[in-house]
């Protein structure tokens, strides 16, 4: 009886820690999946979401895109491959999710915040927010 008055409580104080909704943290877990796909050495995954509503995924790569020629020199970031199945247009008013998956330590998050040409691109298509792991292994948001 006293265990679970302690799960119980524990879980509680779990809900009212996490300052996260459930939605948004099924949206940060799906940036985390989407890492797993990549075989870079730095796995990132992006997720791109209207609301609720997954509009673009994707996860870095090693080859080249003509449209990551002009702007990357090595790989094509999550951010782009996960707007590349978008247009433009349906990027305004979305949010992003970037989870960085470590491949050492015991797979824990990295720092994901997307470098200074992503950035620009989600700022010229006026999304909303930006949601991303950071070095501490947690998840952060920015307004952008
Ligand atoms: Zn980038």
């Amino acid at each position: 009886m006293s265990l679970m008055h302690g799960y119980l409580v524990g879980l509680t104080l779990f809900m009212i820690s996490s300052k996260w909704s459930k939605a948004i943290q099924a949206h940060m877990f799906r940036a985390e999946q989407l890492a797993r796909n990549s075989i870079c050495n730095s796995r990132h995954g992006c997720a791109i979401y209207r609301r609720n509503t997954p509009m673009g995924l994707g996860w870095n790569k090693d080859k080249t895109h003509p449209a990551a020629i002009a702007c990357y020199s090595q790989c094509i970031h999550a951010e782009l491959a996960a707007i590349l199945s978008m247009s433009e247009e349906q990027l305004e008013g979305c949010d992003a999710y970037i989870a960085r998956i470590m491949r050492s330590k015991n797979e824990a998050l990295g720092m994901s915040r997307p470098c200074r040409i992503c950035m620009q691109m989600f700022r010229r298509a006026k999304l909303r927010k930006i949601y991303y792991t950071n070095r501490s292994g947690n998840w952060t948001m920015e307004k952008i």
